[in-house]
């Protein structure tokens, strides 16, 4: 596919090839950016963004309302390249789209609702005679940088929003996976959004990521991805808003109380979902020492019947990595932990990008699996002994994205909810569940800043403070 950069689609010499990562074929090429595509996306955006703001609140409303149409409409196809770029199952692939649709509606709808507010300032002793208020105005460019894991709906909740707010909006997708992202900016084209209000460069971030950032035209940057990765643009955009959605190694407390049954089927969806590549997995699975030997023999059951293989299989439940050497780090991980005393309840091996579903025990929280982000197939169990004890190891990290509970006793619930330290919080949920609308982000090195189109039209808006003195 070609790149969309200053209202056309273009090539280049230079290619970055995209492949399938469950068989290594050979999926598209796509034109690899150079520093001088950085500064023509940024220029065309400008113009792009001027024209965004001669829109009306409803005419961006009804662009985006006719590309969740399309969405909907192209719904298997783009179910099968999200599948092909990145691993996910089939039904994982739909599942995104669906929830690109809702995405791209929920943004829409947030085009009409960018209210301002009345400012009382005769509150104050000595101001009578002045009335004002706020308005809500476009930042003007936004970058939006996205990972890898959801190539079609991790981009509409930068897009969406960056649109309903009247912004220009320039996509660099991740490079193992732009094929969705190019789908969607054709996609924006045909509902009608202005030629150069969205720009697709396809480039390594290595390359076009720092002067896109650095930019002073960009006013906005929004950025999914790892925390390293995150920290550098922080330190590179300078003076400039930025969204900073990032990883996780994220907690499941499993209390005595706990139904086992509803657990493990909590782990599973939580922790192996998109082959473990959620920043929101369940990562860490901090166990009550009562029920520990009971918990990891029904999970072990559980995860031995999980089907991986051929994600296009409509039987399949697990599908490939995104590609062979995020398999073999994820394994090194493991097997250094077994190193170091862990216990391999099941699976442990890899063949390619394919890493088995895998469940390792006795894992002490200082291990590399444990407290860094394992972003693979694989959980990591933890006995505890009382509540504290749980919630202190649950806060034993500097990631704060999403945490589970699963007890009926309310007050631990309750405990639970107020002391872990963490963006989302489930109580008889896996950490791994987000719904679009809801207010969506981490704590502490999770990032800042939230998504969900309600919240992420407020980041990609300006406020002005108008005072009529009378
Ligand atoms: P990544 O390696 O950080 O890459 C993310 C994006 O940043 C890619 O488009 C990448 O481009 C680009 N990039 C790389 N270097 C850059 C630079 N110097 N300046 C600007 N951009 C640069 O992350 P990933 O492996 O794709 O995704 C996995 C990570 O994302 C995990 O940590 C996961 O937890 C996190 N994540 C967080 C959320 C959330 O909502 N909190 C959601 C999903 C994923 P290239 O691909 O060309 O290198």
């Amino acid at each position: 596919m070609k790149m969309y950069l200053g209202g056309e689609w273009v090539d280049r010499d230079e290619k970055i090839t995209v492949l399938n990562p469950y068989d290594g074929s050979v999926l598209d090429t796509v034109p690899s950016a150079s520093i001088e595509d950085v500064d023509s996306a940024v220029a065309s955006a400008e113009r792009g963004a001027s024209d965004m703001a001669k829109l009306t609140a409803y005419q961006r409303f009804e662009i985006l309302h006719r590309t969740a149409e399309i969405l909907s409409e192209r719904r298997e196809e783009l179910g099968r390249t999200i599948t092909m770029e990145e691993g996910k199952t089939i039904t994982e692939g739909r599942t995104e789209v669906d929830r690109a649709v809702q995405t791209i509606s929920l943004s829409g709808e947030e085009a009409k609702r960018l209210y301002g507010e009345s400012i009382p300032f005769d509150a104050a002793p000595s101001w009578t005679g002045q009335m004002g208020f706020t308005l809500r105005v476009p930042c003007g460019v936004v970058a939006a940088i996205s990972p890898f894991n959801f190539p079609l709906n991790l981009v509409c909740h930068k897009v969406g929003p960056a649109l309903a707010a009247g912004n220009s909006v320039i996509i660099k997708p991740a490079s193992d996976t732009p094929l969705s992202a190019l789908a969607l900016t054709e996609i924006l084209l045909e509902a009608g959004a202005p030629p150069e209000s969205v720009q697709c460069l396809t480039g390594s971030g290595g390359r076009v990521g720092d002067p896109l950032v650095a930019d002073p035209r960009v006013r906005k940057v929004t950025f999914t991805g790892s925390r390293d990765i995150g920290e550098r643009i922080c330190r590179t955009a300078g003076l400039k808003k930025v969204t900073m959605e990032l990883g996780s190694n994220s907690p499941l407390i499993v209390m005595p109380d706990a139904d086992i049954e509803k657990v493990v089927a909590a782990t599973i969806t939580s922790g192996f979902g998109n082959a473990g590549q959620v920043c929101i997995s369940a990562q860490r699975i901090i166990t009550s020492d009562r029920i520990y030997g009971d918990y990891l023999d029904a999970l072990k059951d559980g995860v031995e019947a999980i089907n991986a293989g051929d994600p296009l299989d409509e039987t399949v439940a697990m599908g490939p990595m995104v590609k062979t050497q995020e398999a073999v780090r994820v394994n090194a991980w493991l097997r250094e932990a077994v190193g170091a005393g862990a216990r391999m309840v099941t699976g442990g091996d890899y063949s390619g990008a394919m890493h088995a579903p895998t469940v390792i025990a006795d894992v002490d929280p200082d291990m590399k699996v444990s407290c860094d982000e394992l972003f693979g197939p694989a959980v990591a169990v933890t006995p505890f002994s009382d509540i504290d004890e749980a919630i202190a190891t649950a806060n034993d990290t500097n990631y704060g994205l999403s945490a589970g509970i699963f007890t009926q006793n309310v007050d631990w619930a309750m405990k639970f909810a107020q002391e872990v330290d963490s963006g989302n919080l489930h109580i008889n949920s896996g950490p791994g569940w987000r719904a679009d609308m809801m207010p969506y982000g981490g704590l502490k090195e999770s990032g800042m800043g939230k998504e969900g189109p309600r919240y992420a039209v407020q980041e990609m808006t300006e406020l002005k403070t108008v005072v009529i003195h009378l």
